[in-house]
């Protein structure tokens, strides 16, 4: 498809924000004019939640989601993971070529991200943990609903070396995840995996079992057309555990989707993704050799015509107001995005 036949195909704009919306438009098409010259945006989303959490104010919801899909159908070609592969190997991606992206598998992403998308005809791809469907919780949401509902001003989690924690008000809520997160994101899986069993059974809440997706709503997605990934079967930090395991774990992730959607699962998302840090090079071959077509990283970037197709850099702003929201998009087209 030639360049003036994408063009006809951009989405009408309101006549509100007709201007602001052109010149976002003219800006990041002199950035990335299509074909040899594109560059390719990749957006990374993990929840979609109903409405605001106060704890987390800046996590995506159906309202601020809704907007921000509007200002890209707006400003982007938004097209599919496989369309923009192939653009970027043939060198035939279109002006403007963005595609969006879900790392994790939550249950919000089929309630209500996929309306969402459907209403603004934006193709998405799912990079789903197999292992944690239809009941599982991730370690980082065992944290936070724990530290969510802990009844009192006061967690002490001394006992289990981590310390004591001021939960009195959100903000101390909301420092206490993130000081948690920090100290056990990187220990090694079975050591995490016990330490937050310890302290569920220190703190009396009950505690949520349908975060994720059920084996029917990724199911549900595919046949939506949504593209489901790869995203490894236990969401471990690939760096951290022995080559063998962590083949195994890719491998066992992209069994248990083809399983589901009955379909091949062709493309990856390296847990946590920063180059380097939770990925290497090994984990790069691993992938190729797993048959995965293409793979996305957390770099931050947009990627181009000479990117490696399997370690491909990802973006998303968070800014409302559309001219700095294009603003950053276009700030993020000047990166190529790192590779290990
Ligand atoms: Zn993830």
């Amino acid at each position: 498809m030639r360049t003036s036949e994408y063009d006809r195909l951009d989405k009408p704009v309101n006549q509100g924000s007709l201007w602001p919306l052109l010149t976002s438009r003219a800006m990041l098409h002199l950035l990335s004019p299509g074909g040899g010259r594109a560059r390719l945006s990749i957006l990374i989303y993990h929840r979609v939640l109903p409405c605001q959490d106060p704890l987390f104010p800046e996590e995506s919801h159906a309202q601020s989601f809704d907007q921000q899909m509007e200002q890209l159908a707006a400003c982007f070609k938004v097209i599919s993971f496989e369309e923009a592969i192939r653009g970027l190997r043939n060198e035939t991606l279109p002006p403007r070529a963005a595609c969006i992206t879900f790392d994790d598998g939550y249950a919000d992403n089929a309630e209500i991200a996929l309306p969402i998308l459907k209403k603004h005809s934006i193709p998405a791809t799912f990079f789903v943990a197999a292992g944690f469907l239809d009941g599982g919780r991730m370690f980082n949401d065992t944290v936070i609903e724990l530290i969510r509902r802990a009844p009192g001003s006061t967690v002490d989690l001394d006992s289990l070396g981590l310390g004591r924690f001021s939960v009195g008000t959100i903000p101390e809520r909301r420092q206490a995840i993130h000081q948690l997160l920090g100290r056990l994101k990187y220990l090694p899986s079975e050591s995490r995996q016990s330490t937050v069993e310890a302290m569920s059974a220190l703190i009396p809440v009950m505690l949520p079992d349908n975060l994720m997706m059920t084996s029917e709503q990724v199911r549900v997605m595919h046949n939506a057309g949504m593209e489901i990934g790869g995203h490894t079967a236990s969401h471990p930090i690939l760096a951290r555990m022995e080559n063998s395991a962590a083949c195994a774990d890719i491998a066992t992730g992209k069994e248990m989707l083809e399983n589901i959607v009955r379909a091949p699962v062709r493309f990856f998302a390296y847990p946590n993704g920063k180059p380097g840090r939770d990925y290497l090079p090994d984990h790069v071959r691993m992938i190729k050799k797993l048959g995965f077509e293409a793979a996305v990283s957390t770099a931050h970037g947009a990627a181009r015509k000479d990117s490696d197709l399997h370690q491909l850099p990802r973006f998303t702003p968070w800014d409302q107001r559309p001219m700095r929201f294009a603003l950053l998009m276009a700030r993020n087209m000047l990166k190529t995005g790192e590779a290990v």
